[in-house]
């Protein structure tokens, strides 16, 4: 049982006759003390689970004061002890809340009978008072999610209205052309109605993801894949929409193959290329490279710098000493603010510095979520009119002999 008891009592006799049967009942008795100021004290001490206090105490504090104190800054349970009390007293002390009552003389079996059931009804108490904290943690998630839902759902009108105007009035102005003729004006209505059409299927697609994300529908997929093909293929992709002519390149390394999502994959690297060529608009040159990294002390450098332009999620890549394959994304734009990287991650966020450059601020949340997927992490070093760098590692997980990573 071990219940530890302190006992307020003024009147030595008395108090330590209280102790002598608390211990006989079996109870551990913390203290025994003559003032409800030294009561305060000795709690703050040795935390006992249940006070015992004489009500009417000789100093500046009685024993009602003493346990409006108590129970003010702590959670312990007081069973009052007297032998005869003012009505008055009587109102104040009903006023705090007493886990019990005892009138002296009592005999030892009542003291236990009035201890026991404080003590039943304390743990009673704080289960529910523990259980409606709970229900009131689960109310605000389940309140927190729908915020962002409704956040989902606004944006998503907003962002798609404006495409789906772009549509509409080109439509219309095809329409007219149609019947005045105009080549170079269809040309430009038609454009306009391709790009507004992307841009509304990528917000489609980046809400399903996000969607089934916190859904915790997404899983991993890995199958082999030949990564240099699936980079190569990737860069031609967005270089074919990259009007303003940036120098795509991929920085090859010997890993030319590996085990990975392929879709997870696509959705990561896509979205730090675009940004790299969106982020850069006085052009320049975007880089993927690729590495392979064993994990062990012959790495010539660190997968993730530490600087106070750096950040990175290690969190989430416990395995950082286990061979990884690395996928860096560098840019020459115009880089994120040092105060603002620690942000970028998460939903909505969009840097000061992007000015004119659109953008809803889902693309890097999409990112880190398929990157913790694969047990990953990521990683962004960035300066202000220099450029900035993604480092994406991904846990290498060993296969049998037919599906290993290849080397050439
Ligand atoms: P989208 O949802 O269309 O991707 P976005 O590009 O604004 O919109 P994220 O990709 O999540 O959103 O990026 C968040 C923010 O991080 C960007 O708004 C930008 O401020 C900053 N950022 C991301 N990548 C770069 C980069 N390569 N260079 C500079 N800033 C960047
Ligand atoms: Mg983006």
């Amino acid at each position: 049982m071990n219940t530890k008891i302190l006992v307020v009592e003024d009147e030595v006799i008395v108090a330590e006759d209280i102790a002598g049967r608390l211990k006989k009942l079996g109870y551990t008795v913390t203290a025994t003390v003559s003032s409800g100021e030294e009561a305060i004290e000795k709690i703050a001490e040795n935390q006992p689970d249940l006070v015992l206090m004489d009500i009417v105490l000789k100093g500046h504090m009685d024993g009602v004061t003493a346990a409006e104190k108590i129970q003010s800054n702590t959670n312990i349970p007081t069973v009052f002890l007297t032998a005869y009390a003012d009505d008055k007293t009587l109102q104040r002390a009903k006023l705090t809340n007493p886990f019990g009552y005892i009138v002296k003389p009592f005999q030892q079996n009542d003291l236990r009978v009035a201890i026991e059931i404080a003590l039943h009804r304390h743990e009673i108490e704080t289960k529910m008072r523990q259980a409606l904290q709970d229900s009131e943690t689960a109310r605000e998630s389940v309140e927190e999610k729908a915020r962002r839902q409704n956040q989902y759902i606004s944006m998503a009108a907003h962002e798609l209205r404006n495409p789906l105007n772009a549509i509409l009035i080109s439509a219309e102005i095809l329409e007219i052309d149609r019947t005045r003729q105009g080549d170079e004006s269809q040309g430009r209505s038609l454009k306009l109605v391709h790009s507004a059409t992307q841009k509304m299927n990528q917000l489609i697609d980046d809400m399903l993801f996000m969607g089934r994300a916190e859904a915790g529908k997404l899983k991993c997929n890995p199958l082999p894949i030949n990564l240099v093909e699936f980079c190569q293929e990737l860069l031609a992709q967005l270089q074919l929409g990259n009007e303003a002519q940036h120098q795509l390149i991929l920085v090859p390394s010997d890993v030319t193959s590996a085990i990975l999502d392929q879709q997870l994959l696509h959705c990561i690297l896509s979205n730090l290329i675009v940004n790299a060529i969106k982020y850069s608009p006085n052009g320049g040159q975007v880089s993927l490279e690729l590495e392979y990294h064993q994990g062990t002390k012959g790495d010539k450098e660190p997968i993730f710098c530490l600087s106070p332009h750096s950040l990175f999620t290690t969190s989430q890549f416990p395995n950082i000493n286990s061979p990884s394959l690395i996928f860096r994304v560098r840019d020459e734009g115009i880089g994120i603010p040092e105060t603002e990287l620690g942000k970028i991650f998460e939903m909505f966020y969009r840097c000061k510095n992007t000015g004119k450059i659109k953008g809803n601020g889902l693309g890097l949340t999409i990112v880190k979520k398929a990157v913790e997927l694969q047990g990953g992490a990521i990683g962004c070093e960035s300066k202000v009119g220099i450029g900035t760098t993604f480092t994406v590692a991904l846990p290498y997980v060993a296969l049998s002999s037919k599906t290993e990573l290849s080397k050439t």
